[in-house]
């Protein structure tokens, strides 16, 4: 059994992440400080006595025992992390340097959740790791973009110097069950929208693409770089290459939904990337042949379900 410490744990991912790792016979200690997370999503964990979750601030330091450190804490939506963008810079900044340096005095093995945003609005498509990106540093999507970066940098200097034992995956647009509903992504946006029957808003003219990974083939690409060989330290882009345009998305949402609700076109975001793909090349190689197993429809059902659940019964 090891004991993990997992930052924004109470969030999206981070408390599949928890369930994951308490399933597989580890101690899991959870700290968030709920700004897009919530207990709710790990209430159902709180009965086991080998889980802990504890309210704090990563932009502080936190001191623990651990053997295992997986970097989650960043709100990952646009309007959530465009809210305080100062904020978010300091939580993926601060927060890595807080987390690197705990690494570092307990000797723990730290996995960063980088994103594909590091990429930008890339010109090199599909995205490999070797692509440096092409990112706005003074735009709106800076803040998270640029703090990623920054972490990754981090990430890499404290290796080098200070021998941290690190691993960074770069994880392309993911989605699920636990999404919040107002969380203002474009899954659950649209399913929330097909739903409730009020028009789905398509930013832009919707041929922008994304290429969506359903949140459990997130967590065994996590899973299997945390447990990696020791040389290798990433980045690995951890997503599921299948792209499609945002028009696409719309409509399998309204067919699944048998959803009455029309399209609105609103203005695109400033910077908005046009397009997105992993290449996973790298994942299938280093990570035991990982690849994605849930395609989008099976992804979007189980999704709809657990929106539609909690339109019904809200918390
Ligand atoms: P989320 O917003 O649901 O989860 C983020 C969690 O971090 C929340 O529980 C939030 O309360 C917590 N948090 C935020 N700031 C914090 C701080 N200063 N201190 C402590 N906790 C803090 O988002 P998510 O989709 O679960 O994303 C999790 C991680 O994965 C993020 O680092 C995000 O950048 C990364 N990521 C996600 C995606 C995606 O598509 N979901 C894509 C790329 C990268
Ligand atoms: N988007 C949209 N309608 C929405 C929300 C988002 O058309 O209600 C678009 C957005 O402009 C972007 C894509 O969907 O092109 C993915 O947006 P999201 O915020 O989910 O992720 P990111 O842009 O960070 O990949």
């Amino acid at each position: 059994m090891k004991r993990i410490l997992v930052t924004g744990g109470a969030g999206f991912i981070g408390s599949h992440l928890c369930e994951r790792l308490l399933n597989d016979g580890n101690e899991v200690i959870c700290i968030d400080n709920y700004f897009t997370g919530s207990k709710s999503n790990v209430i159902h964990l709180l009965e086991n006595p080998y889980f802990e979750l504890i309210r704090h601030d990563v932009t502080h330091p936190y001191f623990i025992e651990v053997d295992e450190i997986y970097n989650l804490a960043c709100p990952a939506s646009p309007v959530h992390y465009q809210f305080n963008s100062i904020k978010t810079i300091k939580t993926s900044v601060m927060g890595a340097i807080n987390m690197l340096g705990l690494a570092k005095r307990i000797k723990a093995r730290v996995l960063q959740a980088s994103t594909s945003e590091v990429y930008g609005d890339p010109e090199i498509h599909p995205q490999k790791e070797s692509y440096w990106g092409n990112v706005n540093p003074i735009g709106i999507r800076s803040c998270y973009d640029e703090g990623k970066r920054c972490a990754e940098s981090l990430f890499f200097n404290y290796h080098q110097q200070n021998n941290v034992d690190i691993k960074v995956i770069r994880i392309f647009n993911t989605y699920g069950p636990r999404m919040n509903p107002n969380d203002g992504r474009v899954v659950s946006n649209f399913i929330v929208q097909a739903l409730k029957g009020e028009d789905i808003t398509i930013f832009g003219d919707g041929q922008q693409t994304r290429s969506f990974q359903y949140v459990d083939d997130l967590i065994e690409g996590m899973i299997r770089m945390m447990n990696s060989r020791n040389d290798f330290h990433g980045p690995v882009n951890i997503g599921n290459p299948n792209e499609f345009t945002m028009l696409e998305l719309a409509e399998q949402v309204i067919e699944l939904t048998n959803s009455k609700s029309k399209l609105t076109y609103l203005p695109l975001p400033a910077d908005d990337p046009t397009q997105r793909q992993p290449d996973i090349t790298l994942a299938k190689k280093e990570l035991n042949n990982w690849e994605p197993t849930v395609q989008l429809r099976e992804g979007l059902t189980k999704t709809i379900e657990f929106f539609d659940n909690l339109l019904k019964n809200p918390k």
